[in-house]
């Protein structure tokens, strides 16, 4: 019992990240918490390339490799996310189920939390006939340019 309440615990920041590590016997080596704690301050989904540069560039020591097994590693634990995409995987830090908007002129992905109304759900249920237990909405749009519709609306 008790142990499933930690399986089940949502990871809300670093170190519950870290926490789950030790919790699965993961070890957590330095490139781990390099990745680990990159991913929580960007925020971003980022691919395995974008990570390794920006490891780099703080003057992090962790290889190609390194990166790419670590990667594989924690996504594959349900510690981060991993999103495959048309042009590749990005990683994220949030694992969880959680919905993205999609920034269609930013190219930008974000996270957000949505919580469907209880019948929205029975109809999808009723109309596949799958219950659900589960979801993930992708939602499309573009950036607010705010001062310039506003300005454009003031015309009016
Ligand atoms: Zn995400």
């Amino acid at each position: 019992m008790q142990k499933q309440a930690i399986l089940t615990k949502p990871i809300r920041s670093l170190e519950d990240a870290l926490e789950k590590c030790q919790t699965l016997g993961m070890r957590v080596s330095r490139q781990r918490r390099f990745i680990l704690e990159l991913l929580w301050q960007a925020k971003e989904h980022l691919s395995a390339r974008e990570i390794y540069d920006r490891l780099n560039q703080q003057g992090k020591d962790i290889g190609h490799t390194s990166v790419y097994q670590n990667l594989e590693a924690l996504s594959s634990q349900g510690i981060i996310e991993c999103i495959e995409r048309c042009d590749g995987r990005l990683y994220g830090n949030i694992s969880d189920s959680h919905s993205h908007v999609n920034c269609l002129d930013t190219n930008q992905l974000l996270d957000v939390h949505v919580n469907l109304p209880e019948d929205i759900i029975r109809f999808v249920e009723e109309q596949t006939g799958v219950r659900i237990t589960d979801y993930s909405i992708n939602f499309y749009g573009y950036r607010q340019v705010g001062e310039e519709g506003r300005s454009e609306r003031g015309k009016e």
